[in-house]
Formats: C-alpha cells, sequence, structure tokens
C-alpha cells in the first residue's frame, strides 16, 4: 500500500517539473491530488493564487479519460486553456461567448478526440447539445472551481451550479473535487452536500503570510501617510483606490511629489492598461495607484507593500489584494489607510448602491432595451454588454447596475460574465447563390468576397470569428482597409459583422419577460443584503480591531482551526515594545512557548519573533526548558518537544 503511494508521488512530483518546470509542490497541493487519484470526493479551499489549478489539472492529466472543469470566469477559462495548449496538452472551452456551431465542434472533439481537459461554464451544464455528448465522454474527474458558487450562502450564488448534482448522477463513477478561496464552515458543509460527497472530506491549507506585516493606520491625511509608507519602504507597491478618478488623483499627487506613479483602472484602453502594467512590472513605474480592476493573473513576486487607501467590501478581497505583495517571500508590508468618518461614509454608500425590487425591475428592462431583446426573445443566448457606457447612458451608479445584475443572477433570469477578448465575427445575410447573382459591381469587394469565401467556411450559416490580420495577408490588403470593406459589406447589407472587441458577455438564462412578471425571491433578496453588510462588517471589524493579531484574526475568518500571533503585524509589534522593559512573567512565557511548539518545529529565531517577549528573555525560557529535557534542537537545528 505504502510502496504504491510512493510510486504514485513519484508520479505526480515527475509531471509537475516536466509540464509545469516546478521542483515541488505547495503546501496541500500533493495532499489534495493523492486524495483525488484515490478517487475521494474532496473539497479543497486555498487563498486565490495559491495554486487549486494545478490540482485537479495534474490528476487530469494522469488519468485516463477526460477532466470536466467548471468554472465561471471565461477569461481565465480561455486563458488556461492557452496555457495547456502551450504545454503541448489537448484542451477546449465551451462558454457563452461561442457561437452554437462552435460548442458543437468543441464537444464533438471531446468525444471523438483524445482532448484531456474540457471547461464549461455553468449556464452550459443545461444546453441539450451538452447533456447529449457528455454520456458518451470517458470523464475521469469532475472539478468545481469557484465551488462556493453553489451555495445559498456564499455571496457568489449562482443557481446554475445546481445542476452540477445532475452531472454527478450522470457519471456516478467519477470523483468530484470542489475548489475555492472562500469559504466559512457553513458554505463549506453546504458545497459538499449539494455536490453529493459521498463522505465530507475538506482540505485546507493556511491562509498565513508568514513574511506580510499588516497594520492599520488611523490618520486625519491620509495622503501624508501614503508619502511616509512609500518612502520608507521603497521599491515596488500598489496602491488600492476605490474609484478611477481617486486613482488618476493620487498618481498625480505622486507624481507632484516626485515619485514615479502610475494609475490604472476599468475605464483604460486595452493597449494603455497592457502598457501601464509593463512600466509598473519593469519596474520603470514602480508605484501603481489602481482600482481593484488591477492585479488579476499578474505575477510579481517582489512587491513590498500595498497600501489600500479606502476598505474593501469584504475580508476576502481584502485578504487577496493586500496578499500580492511579498510573494517572494521577502519582508513586505499591507497597510490599510482609515480615516475619522470612513466607516459611516462607506455604509452609506454601501446602503445607496443597494437598490430597491422596483429599481431592479428598472434596470432589468433598461438592459433588455439596451441590448434590443424583444419580450420573449433572447432564451439562452450571449450579448457583448458594455456596462460603463450601460450605465452612462442611463445615469445609473456602476455599483447599483452591479447589485441587480446579481439579484437578477442569482433568481435566473441574467449572468453577466467577465470581460474578454472577442474576435471579430461575420455572418453572410444572403446564400452563396444570390451573392453570385447580384452583381457586386466594384472589383476590389469582389475579390474580397471571394478571399472571405476561401478563408471561412459556414459564414452563411452561423457567425464566423474572423481574423483581419489573416484576411489582410490573403487578400494583400492592410488591416485598417480590410476593416473598411467589411463595414462596406455590412453596409451593402450583404453581411452582418462585428468588430472584434473587449467585453463582458450578457447571458440570457431566460426569455425576457414583460417587466411586471419578473419575480425575485423575497427571501433571495435579503439574503444576499444580509451577505453583504455581514462581510462588510468583519472588514469593518478588522479595522477597528486593537487587540487580535491581524494575521490571525484574517485566519480565524478564513476558518483557520487554531492560528497563532504573526509577531510582525503593527499589533503585535506594539505587544512587543510595550513587554519590553516590563519584567515579563517567565511562566507565561514557557507556557505559551510549550504551547507553540506542540503544533510546529521552529528556529530559535522564529520563535523569538513569534512570541511578545523580548529576546533575551525567550532565549533564557529555552535555554532553563532545555536544561530541564523538556524540549531539544533536533538536526535541523529546530526546536522540538521531548515526547
Ligand atoms: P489559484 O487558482 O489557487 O488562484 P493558480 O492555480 O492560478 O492559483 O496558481 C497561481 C500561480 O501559482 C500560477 O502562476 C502557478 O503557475 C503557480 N504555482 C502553482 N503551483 C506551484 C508550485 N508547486 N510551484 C511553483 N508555482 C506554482
Ligand atoms: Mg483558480
Amino acid at each position: 500500500m505504502d510502496s504504491s503511494n510512493d510510486q504514485i508521488r513519484r508520479q505526480i512530483t515527475e509531471v509537475l517539473k516536466r509540464y509545469w518546470g516546478f521542483t515541488s509542490f505547495r503546501s496541500v497541493q500533493e495532499q489534495i491530488i493523492l486524495s483525488v487519484l484515490a478517487r475521494r470526493d474532496t473539497l479543497a479551499l486555498m487563498p486565490t493564487g495559491g495554486g487549486k489549478s494545478l490540482t485537479y489539472q495534474i490528476p487530469g492529466l494522469v488519468n485516463d479519460g477526460i477532466c470536466l472543469v467548471v468554472t465561471p470566469l471565461i477569461a481565465l477559462m480561455k486563458d488556461q486553456v492557452d496555457r495547456l495548449r502551450k504545454m503541448g496538452i489537448q484542451a477546449t472551452a465551451v462558454h457563452s461567448g461561442l457561437s452554437a456551431h462552435q460548442i458543437d465542434i468543441a464537444l464533438d472533439n471531446c468525444v471523438y478526440g483524445d482532448m484531456k481537459f474540457l471547461y464549461v461554464a455553468p449556464e452550459r451544464l443545461t444546453s441539450e447539445a451538452f447533456r447529449l455528448r457528455i454520456r458518451r465522454m470517458k470523464v475521469s474527474l469532475l472539478a468545481v472551481d469557484e465551488a462556493h458558487c453553489i451555495s445559498q450562502w456564499g455571496y457568489d450564488f449562482r443557481p446554475s451550479y445546481l445542476r452540477i448534482a445532475e452531472l454527478r448522477e450522470m457519471l456516478p463513477d467519477t470523483p468530484v473535487l470542489a475548489l475555492t478561496a472562500s469559504a466559512t464552515p457553513r458554505v463549506a458543509e453546504d458545497i459538499m452536500e449539494k455536490l453529493r460527497f459521498t463522505t465530507p472530506h475538506l482540505i485546507r491549507s493556511s491562509f498565513s503570510r508568514p513574511n506580510l506585516s499588516y497594520s492599520v493606520r488611523r490618520t486625519d491625511d491620509k495622503n501624508e501617510q501614503l508619502l511616509r509608507i512609500i518612502r520608507n519602504v521603497g521599491g515596488t507597491g500598489i496602491v488600492y483606490v476605490r474609484t478611477r478618478e481617486g486613482a488618476e488623483q493620487i498618481a498625480s499627487f505622486l507624481r507632484e511629489e516626485g515619485i514615479p506613479a502610475g494609475f490604472y483602472h476599468g475605464g483604460l484602453g486595452h493597449a494603455e492598461r497592457t502598457m501601464r502594467q509593463d512600466d509598473w512590472i519593469t519596474g520603470k513605474s514602480p508605484v501603481m495607484v489602481a482600482t481593484n480592476a488591477f492585479g488579476m493573473g499578474i505575477d510579481k513576486a517582489d512587491v513590498r507593500y500595498v497600501v489600500h487607501y479606502s476598505m474593501c467590501d469584504s475580508l476576502e478581497s481584502y485578504y487577496q489584494e493586500a496578499g500580492r505583495a511579498g510573494r517572494d517571500g521577502n519582508r513586505s508590508y499591507a497597510v490599510l489607510l482609515i480615516s475619522p468618518g470612513d466607516e459611516g461614509r462607506i455604509a452609506k454608500r454601501f446602503e445607496a448602491e443597494f437598490p430597491p425590487l422596483d429599481k431592479i425591475r428598472t434596470i432589468y428592462e433598461k438592459v433588455c432595451n439596451y441590448l434590443q431583446i424583444a419580450i420573449g426573445d433572447g432564451a439562452q443566448s450571449g450579448f457583448p454588454f458594455n456596462l460603463p457606457d450601460f450605465c452612462a447612458r442611463e445615469h445609473l451608479y456602476t455599483g447599483t447596475v452591479q447589485n441587480a445584475l446579481k439579484i437578477l443572477r442569482q433568481n435566473g433570469y441574467m449572468t453577466l460574465t467577465d470581460e474578454m477578448e472577442n474576435p471579430a465575427r461575420i455572418l453572410f445575410c444572403v446564400s452563396r447563390d444570390e451573392l453570385y447573382r447580384i452583381r457586386v459591381d466594384r472589383n476590389d469587394l469582389d475579390h474580397f468576397i471571394r478571399t472571405l469565401l476561401r478563408l471561412y467556411e459556414g459564414v452563411f450559416t452561423d457567425f464566423r470569428p474572423i481574423n483581419e490580420q489573416e484576411i489582410a495577408t490573403w487578400s494583400g490588403y492592410t488591416p485598417q482597409k480590410v476593416r473598411e470593406l467589411l463595414q462596406r459589406l455590412w453596409q451593402l447589407r450583404l453581411i452582418r459583422y462585428i468588430p472584434s472587441n473587449r467585453s463582458a458577455i450578457l447571458y440570457m438564462d431566460e426569455e425576457r419577460l414583460p417587466t411586471a412578471d419578473l419575480y425575485i425571491s423575497p427571501e433571495s433578496y435579503r439574503r444576499r443584503q444580509e451577505l453583504t453588510r455581514e462581510r462588510f462588517e468583519q472588514m469593518l471589524a478588522y479595522a477597528s480591531n486593537e487587540t487580535t493579531c491581524r494575521s490571525l484574526f484574517l485566519e480565524r475568518y478564513f476558518g483557520a482551526e487554531d492560528p497563532h500571533d504573526c509577531g510582525i503585524c503593527d499589533l503585535c509589534l506594539a505587544r512587543k515594545r510595550a513587554a519590553r522593559g516590563k519584567e515579563p512573567d517567565m511562566n507565561k512565557l514557557r507556557e505559551e512557548l510549550m504551547q507553540r511548539l506542540t503544533t510546529e518545529t521552529l528556529e530559535p529565531q522564529e520563535v523569538a519573533s513569534a512570541l511578545p517577549y523580548p529576546p533575551e528573555k525567550i532565549a533564557e525560557a529555552i535555554g532553563k526548558l532545555r536544561d530541564e529535557g523538556k524540549i531539544y534542537l533536533n538536526g535541523e537545528g529546530k526546536i522540538t518537544i521531548n515526547r
């Protein structure tokens, strides 16, 4: 038994090296993979950026058959598929940004080809096309990413996730791996129940970040504090602010003070975002002032500080954003700035952003009108949706609309996906025969149409993604000219043309209803309001806490069983300072030291920084305990309890 386990461990480490080039697993990755390979239903709880993807990708590679991955984030889905393909692994995705025809092709490839990974957006699970094919696939593992979406007690509940239970019925012999970064104990239990775990099995990694020093600064002058932090800490940093205007203003304030700072927010064009991000990554502009649009998918190890100019909506967001500091393991700082009155102000904004029921109905109606969806139409279709543009036109707050859309999603009406790159698409409005009959009087158009037909089959039946660059190469025109000619064909009503863009997709789960028929369950409405408030209250509690170690506070929030003081946050340091000078209670010190050593072995220096006592007193206690034979230094120089 053991030797076969060793063999599996060797095998998965081998796969990790060969495909990813990493030398070892992080924290609980290996434990999760082994559990999945033993075909146990497993819930894995790890922080964002902790490396959850590997834990289903490696079993997916090792096992025969295909690994099915349910995830709601299309941009991440595309990113994962691209990465796998670059490693030479067959992977594909099915989501609302694709046409019915593209989905059919992708699914057929899974039935007939030797596809290893199929990523599916939850709202696609119920489609007939999917259900018919899935029975014919050999599914080795069902991975459910962002698994908290299945729980009504979770903040991001999506009714489409409940359908995963049906999948389990269709695939009775396939184990499930649920993954999430945020789950209260109640949500964790709910996930395992809703996903029909045969026996509950939760593997949780620690949320502690031993090199990250958390602190909260109360101040009347945030700018002055900010300057001080940036000048004292140095190196690369991120300053998170709430609004786009805020990002621009604070960046310009910092530049006036001689600090090379850039700004970043969702209102910038794609090219500009990339440029600003690069300037920051290369160190040309080491301070980035940004809204929470910044940071997803960015892997910069040497970020020395993350300052929050105002509070986040939840500790989940705060932990994730602050956690972008210190990935390289060196000392880093996460600072939250608070001024008197912040709490009241933010609470008020919260109320304002939570739309009353009538407003939600109005927003539903306006969204449908904006997308030109008629009553009775739109079911199971996706539409590119520009949220900022919609809000500007309708004079609505983005926050209000986002909240309304989330409530509409929870009630099963519409789902707004994340932003993604969409290729240009065309569809001929006339048949092939008609096209030849119509005399296209201009030569250049005739040549152009021929090129299109040569390159893209099937453009008569379905919207097809096209590549303007590719058309340019084959037709001999510049990409600019290609776009002009496409516009021209569009004006002649020969084709329908959607230029390439970057946008979110609004997916209609149901046909558009008359506004009066829209039913929003009061319970789901209230629950969302409560959850929003509860989450924010935890953020407030973190900010106003003046006694509990900050790291410990966060770890408890994420459900850790017995977290320890970090020894480096502002509160731990203050406690150490207070203890200095005073004669410490040696008995208490000994007790805390032994308590600490029951769960881990530590080097003497680690103990010194972890406990709130003067180092010389700690050294004294260690010496005494050693003389008494209660502890010893093991081969690695770590203090261990003598049992
Ligand atoms: P999550 O889904 O938990 O947010 P990801 O799976 O996206 O995290 O992984 C985050 C990053 O960590 C990725 O860049 C990944 O390549 C990297 N990573 C994951 N596991 C390891 C490992 N064992 N060693 C080094 N890097 C890793
Ligand atoms: Mg992930």
